[in-house]
This record gives C-alpha cells, sequence and structure tokens, in this order.
C-alpha cells in the first residue's frame, strides 16, 4: 500500500465500525448467493479472510444492502491494496461503486438511482471515505478507463 492508499484506508477504517450485519447476507437461493452466504456470511469486515474475498471478487451486487454496508471495507481495502487493473477485486468494485451503462445516459441514471437506493443508510463519514477511495482509484493513470464512470459516480452517487 502507497502513504496514499494508507490514509483513504485510515479514513474508511475510523468511518466503517465492524459490525455483523445481519442475517442472511444474501436473499436470493442460487447456488451462487448461498456460496456467498457459506464463505462471506457472519462475519465483520475485519474478519473476511483474503481467499473468500478472492473467490467472491464480483459478489458485492448480491449483497443485501445492509451487507453491502458492512462488508464494503473488505473490498476497499484488497482494491486499495493494488491500485491497478491487474487488480480484479479493485475492477469489480469499481464497476458497483460506479455504474455507467454501456447502453445510454438514461440507463446509467437509472442505474446511478438504483446504486442511490441502496446507500441511504451510509453516513456523511462513510459517503466521504467512499469518495476519497475513488478519488484515489481516478487519479492512478493505470485506471484511466474507469475515469468517466468515477468522476461521475462521485457527484452523482456518493454524495
Ligand atoms: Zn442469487
Amino acid at each position: 500500500m502507497t502513504a496514499d492508499s494508507l490514509d483513504v484506508w485510515t479514513q474508511i477504517a475510523e468511518a466503517f465500525p465492524p459490525v455483523l450485519p445481519r442475517q442472511p447476507v444474501t436473499l436470493c437461493d442460487c447456488d451462487e448467493c448461498r456460496d456467498v452466504q457459506a464463505n462471506l456470511g457472519n462475519l465483520r469486515w475485519n474478519e473476511v479472510l483474503p481467499p473468500a474475498l478472492d473467490k467472491h471478487f464480483g459478489s458485492l451486487p448480491l449483497l443485501t444492502d445492509d451487507a453491502f454496508q458492512a462488508l464494503l471495507p473488505a473490498y476497499l481495502f484488497r482494491a486499495l491494496d493494488d491500485l491497478s487493473e491487474k487488480n480484479k477485486i479493485l475492477e469489480w468494485t469499481l464497476y458497483t461503486l460506479c455504474p455507467l451503462s454501456e447502453e445510454d445516459e438514461a440507463a446509467t441514471r437509472e442505474s446511478d438511482a438504483k446504486l442511490r437506493k441502496r446507500i441511504p443508510k451510509f453516513t456523511d463519514q462513510q459517503r466521504s471515505a467512499v469518495r476519497a477511495f475513488l478519488a484515489l482509484a481516478s487519479a492512478a493513470s493505470d485506471l484511466d478507463g474507469h475515469h468517466q464512470a468515477i468522476t461521475r459516480a462521485i457527484s452523482a452517487v456518493w454524495l
């Protein structure tokens, strides 16, 4: 982790108390969601082990709103660990935090609204920590491809 990443991480760790998400952490009964419940359920963000995250790098969208808020720091920690395009957890976390539709402006606005509805319980301190994370990711030259989506999400979602 770089000094900048560490600063952002400190902000995240202070903003998100390690709370146990309400159970179950997924609500659907498909194999993937049951697998997420088995590996990420009953854990606080500081108890999630790296192999579980590596396995579920793209699972943030499957989590309930409560679990999304409780477990997001586990994903952000691994994302900050290596701010490069090779980091799959970073890539998929950015897709989740910064929805940008391939289709058109209306579809993107719809995704923004959907995500905003998911995060009403995020405190100002938590939103500000997420914005700090996004700003840092946006500044990484390696992540140019995400720049537009990040800039948009900072101003349209993570207020
Ligand atoms: Zn499912």
